[in-house]
């Protein structure tokens, strides 16, 4: 007999016909999910699945991992090169070497003509390591740029920084399993159920079998703040701030953590006296959280047996970024949460292999996390390679954010976009139009021929899609994980190893060199460069020599450090508080707030807000090609304040045009108390959305845009002609 739902809607899982599981790592966040793809009987991948004994995600998936096989043979795909002269002409088909030809030719001559640097790299964090490890040979010890550097600038560059600046080095050093041992866990700008919802699902977990307090710091009412049992509605930008207060109390009430700030740390007077004068009277009026709900925070995380901290792009995207992340680990520096479990500071990453690109890419210096700043790495690596030490550059060159500007001022003439769609991305499309429009000649390589950059490229190049390759990412926790060729590539598609490996024969240097051709050559090299002695005389903390492929498998991923020698990797760093800066100690950092933010005012009296939905991934290269991603999230939309909807006379799925100061942008309304009155906020994935609008001031440290943090207003529209553009701009 059937029942209720079952009787009337029954739940069909269509039998796609698998004959066969294959192993990869998910190609989308940093969470790391484990998965197998089911092939049907013709090799097609039709599925995937969860990976049960997989220790990030134990047979879990979000919808964008669920959904995952779909982007494979997704429509526009890239199939074959492209080239043609100028970007308004039509593309032509041509053959891999004509492509590769045409391209080093292009990039000899622009560098002969105007100097090595007038080539600009801009990767990703979307290749495998081995890729990264490969594309960095060629950028740093071929072709010479040192104007190289990856998408990463846009949302991890702050975390990179602060831990840096902290603790003498890259490298998030908590865990997952932190989440089951700490007692009080604060996040700061992230919204993690849609952000990285496995994640989420672990912590909830934890929480649930061991309740602790959880504090979300987030202007918005976001997923994370509605589950959270206090949340502060934070003023946008004045983070700093806040993590200043909270020093302040701690250190003003005897709740810091004495002997470890002893022990292993510098700067702490500095740091004691700065924040005297963030007493929280002084900060709730600058970050609009109430001055006892501060006190009572600083007391409940300080007094906590274990306290963590996490956090994304609210702190990140921010001109206090780096400041702000440094802020986050003063105060767990001061309260002794580094390096114990359910202690830490732990930046959640973005992209599936952001972590690969810090660790092995040499964007911003040389792989391993050695510097060009340091003679002693240029020789080593250059020993290695076998390129002059003399070839590489003394410092590292512009970020990416900088890479655009110069592109306008006439320094750089050509640009290799790798995996990455900064027309989309980027702050102020209408700059980054006229800077591409500038250029002498591009090439874009991506898996997607219609990704939206290529308007503006001279040379496509096809490559292959995630699991059509092979290799490893890195998740957030440092954990290193295999993505198997699950299928072959996409008609002439090509991974992007081959691509690097072919494009290096077509200089002298690049002939000379080793580019091995498998992934797993490639980590055989990572591996034999990884071991080391850090600044500190210790070893060095990005060590894989103790992993190979077979355990990286049978493990479902393992945590670097793994030292020759080692039966598995490492699940936290600095267990022992000594930091990766000569003495060994931490750095406190006494870090003045300045007000320095495009703020609302009487012309553009919304703060602007963005970030992510649970259904898309960053610009939808990917996403935008799954049916039920955009049957759940088809458009962008915008949401404001109910009284303020109500006071400019817009209604509910009303067409409105946003403005501020850059250009202006037409998005759907959605009326809601999510976010404040003075507030709008808008998904960042969408094409000609949001970043027509948005600012993009610099982090001074990490050169990271402040998308959160611009002024806006609204305008009514006509409604009929507003949904006719939408839909067109939809149908690109
Ligand atoms: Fe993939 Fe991230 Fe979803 Fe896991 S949480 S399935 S890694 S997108």
């Amino acid at each position: 007999m059937l029942f209720g739902r079952r009787k009337k809607n029954p739940i069909i899982l269509r039998d796609k016909g698998v004959v066969e599981w294959k192993y990869a790592t998910c190609g989308y966040c940093s969470t790391g999910c484990a998965m197998e793809v089911g092939l049907d009987a013709a090799g097609n991948a039709v599925t995937t699945r969860g990976v049960a004994d997989a220790p990030v995600n134990l047979g879990k998936l979000c919808i964008k991992g669920i959904t995952e096989a779909e982007i494979l043979r997704a429509p526009g795909r890239g199939t074959d090169p492209l080239m043609r002269n100028h970007s308004y002409e039509q593309w032509q088909t041509v053959d891999w070497d004509s492509a590769l030809d045409k391209t080093a030719s292009e990039f000899k001559r622009v560098q002969e003509r105007y100097g090595r640097d007038a080539v600009a790299i801009v990767s990703t964090g979307q290749i495998l390591t081995e890729e990264f490890y490969t594309l960095g040979k060629l950028a740093r010890g071929v072709i010479g740029t040192n104007n190289y550097d990856g998408n990463t600038t846009l949302c991890m560059a702050s975390a990179v920084s602060g831990y840096k600046r902290s603790f003498g080095s890259d490298g998030p050093p908590g865990c997952y399993d932190d989440f089951s041992h700490t007692e009080c866990l604060m996040a700061f700008g992230s919204n993690l159920p849609e952000q990285h919802p496995v994640i989420y699902w672990r912590l909830k977990e934890a929480q649930e079998k061991r309740k602790f307090p959880v504090i979300v710091v987030d202007p918005r009412v976001t997923m994370f703040a509605q589950f959270a049992d206090i949340h502060l509605p934070i003023t946008p930008g004045t983070d700093l701030v806040l993590l200043n207060s909270l020093a302040h109390v701690i250190f003003a009430e005897g709740l810091a953590d004495e002997d470890y700030i002893a022990q292993h740390c510098n700067g702490g007077e500095d740091l004691r006296e700065l924040v005297k004068r963030y007493d929280p009277a002084t900060a709730a009026k600058i970050t609009g959280i109430d001055e006892d709900m501060i006190r009572n925070v600083a007391r409940i995380y300080a007094r906590a047996g274990a306290a963590m901290s996490i956090w994304t792009m609210g702190i990140n995207q921010s001109t206090h970024g780096s400041d702000g992340v440094c802020g986050i680990n003063n105060l767990n520096l001061i309260t002794g949460n580094i390096g114990k479990p359910g202690g830490t500071s732990l930046s959640i990453t973005g992209q599936c292999n952001a972590m690969g690109t810090r660790e092995w890419s040499s964007c911003s210096g040389l792989p391993g996390y050695r510097a060009l700043e340091n003679a002693e790495h240029r020789k080593e690596v250059g020993e290695f390679w076998g390129v002059d030490p003399a070839f590489f550059p003394e410092k590292r060159g512009l970020f990416m954010t900088d890479i655009f500007p110069a592109i306008e001022s006439g320094e750089i003439k050509a640009l290799w976009l790798v995996a990455t769609n900064p027309l989309t991305s980027m702050p102020n499309t209408t700059r980054i139009r006229k800077a591409l429009e500038k250029l002498e000649f591009c090439v874009v390589q991506d898996a997607y021929a219609d990704v939206e950059s290529a308007q503006y490229a001279n040379v496509f190049f096809p490559a292959s899609v995630w699991a059509e390759k092979d290799g490893c990412f890195t998740n957030t926790e440092r954990r290193v994980n295999r993505v198997t060729p699950v299928t072959a590539p996409l008609a002439n598609s090509k991974p992007d190893l081959w691509i690097f490996n072919q494009l290096a024969k077509r200089w002298e240097q690049g002939r000379t060199m080793k580019f091995p051709d498998t992934a797993a050559q490639v980590f055989e090299e990572m591996r034999a460069l990884s071991p080391g002695t850090g600044a500190n005389g210790e070893p060095r903390i990005l060590d894989l020599s103790g992993m190979d492929y077979d355990k990286l498998l049978s493990q479902r991923g393992i945590q670097w450090p793994m030292r020759e020698g080692d039966e598995t990797g490492t699940a936290r760093l600095y267990t022992d508080g000594v930091f990766q800066f000569a003495d060994g100690k931490a750095k406190l950092l006494a870090m003045e707030w300045r007000d320095n933010n495009e703020k609302p005012d009487s012309d553009f009296p919304f703060w602007l807000n963005s970030g992510r939905v649970v259904e898309h991934f960053h610009t939808r290269t990917k996403t935008g090609k799954v049916g039920n991603c955009n049957k759940y999230s088809p458009t962008a939309y915008m949401e404001i304040n109910t009284d303020a909807a109500r006071e400019l006379g817009i209604e509910q799925m009303e067409y409105v045009r946003l403005v501020s100061r850059r250009g202006d942008a037409v998005v759907m309304a959605q009326l809601t108390q999510r976010v404040p009155y003075n507030m709008v906020f808008v998904p960042f994935h969408f094409f000609d959305c949001v970043n027509r609008v948005s600012l993009g001031l610099l982090d001074p440290h990490s050169r990271q845009p402040a998308f959160k943090q611009a002024a806006v207003r609204l305008e009514k529209v006509d409604q009929l002609e507003a949904a006719r553009l939408n839909r067109e701009l939809r149908a690109y």
